[in-house]
């Protein structure tokens, strides 16, 4: 055993119960803690890689699921974290989210009946990559894409994952500049880390009642689609969940999050995995975008992790509640094909400052 497997193994047998929620954590500690919470909670959480970034890493999910006392197949609700580089309060949700239902499951029923009908699927970074850039130094704090080498003829690494998802790719709200922060990269799903994702749900999708991506800032829930000229069959059912939420929310704390499609309440884009979701079969997709509404944006204090959690927690709850009763209470959800009608590309101009 080497020098460093010993210390792995060390640090695989802390407890998470001195883990500090409150504060951002590292990338090896973030995984050291993924170890420790699933060893913790074995009746509720297990943990999967499903796929690696461009530098090799894993990128690894948490199933959070009680046994179906009907040994009936499981729905599944997908949340992940962690795309964009710098939104630091988004991977600080996932860890909250899945320390919130292992601590809440055994006296909550409600909950503990979801979980018995549905498996979460957290991924609690999956731009691991660019995470470890954004901790590197104060000057790569700020950091956004992937990691990945520069394309011939460019400097420039990395590539915007939420630009590089199979749904209506490259047409709006993106840059084929290698060195633009809204880069989506040479194809669909060229990036490994959206690919994996688009493999892994894929094959879920039958399965999928739900698909919830969490970055930062600005408070807002964003409905499919990011390009203005198409809209989900089930737009109007969309915009009555997602405002559900938000009023949950808006209980926890007093803050506003505005709900709408991209276009709407925020700007245009393409290539999203929120879009990408709809468009593959999920019916309710979602983007949350937490605290704040501009004043520290990605440099949210710690102070505000616990609060901005706490409501985030909340909404997803409100949401995952919605899908659960319509799946279980014997209606039938729909899963209509999109529709994808546009007339020619649309040009969108976006600066690199305030990019969600
Ligand atoms: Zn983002």
């Amino acid at each position: 055993m080497s020098l460093f497997e010993i210390h792995s193994l060390a640090e695989g047998l802390e407890s998470t119960r001195s883990y500090e929620y409150t504060k951002y954590h590292p990338m090896d500690e973030i995984y050291g803690w993924m170890e420790n919470v699933a060893r913790e909670n074995p009746e509720i959480i297990s943990s999967a890689v499903y796929g690696y970034t461009y530098e090799g890493r894993n990128i690894t999910l948490m199933k959070l699921g009680l046994e179906n006392p009907e040994a009936r197949e499981k729905k599944v609700v997908w949340v992940d974290c962690g795309v964009h580089a710098r939104e630091w309060i988004s991977p600080a949700f996932c860890q909250w989210f899945v320390k919130e239902i292992a601590a809440s499951y055994k006296t909550n029923k409600k909950l503990r009946k979801m979980l018995q009908n549905v498996d979460v699927y957290v991924t609690p970074v999956v731009n691991v990559d660019g995470y470890i850039f954004s901790w590197a130094n104060d000057s790569t704090r700020l950091w956004r894409k992937s990691r990945s080498t520069p394309p011939p003829g460019s400097s420039c690494y990395g590539v915007d994952l939420n630009r590089n998802f199979n749904a209506n790719w490259g047409t709006v709200g993106v840059s084929f500049d290698s060195c633009s922060n809204t880069y989506g990269g040479k194809s669909a799903g060229s990036e490994p880390e959206a690919s994996a994702l688009m493999d892994f749900v894929g094959k879920l999708v039958n399965r999928t009642l739900c698909f919830l991506t969490i970055h930062s800032a600005g408070q807002l829930i964003l409905l499919p689609y990011g390009h203005p000229e198409t809209s989900a069959p089930n737009h109007d059912e969309l915009l009555s969940v997602g405002k559900a939420a938000a009023e949950e929310m808006k209980k926890v704390h007093g803050m506003d999050y505005a709900v709408g499609t991209s276009p709407e309440i925020l700007y245009p884009n393409s290539g999203s995995s929120r879009d990408w979701a709809r468009l593959t079969g999920i019916p309710f997709s979602f983007t949350f975008e937490l605290r704040d509404k501009g004043e520290f944006s990605y440099l949210l204090p710690e102070e505000q992790i616990q609060p901005a959690c706490e409501e985030a927690y909340v909404g997803a709850i409100s949401i995952i509640t919605h899908v659960h009763d319509k799946t279980f209470s014997g209606a039938t959800v729909s899963s209509g094909v999109a529709m994808t009608i546009w007339s020619g590309v649309m040009a969108a101009f976006l600066t690199s400052a305030g990019l969600v």
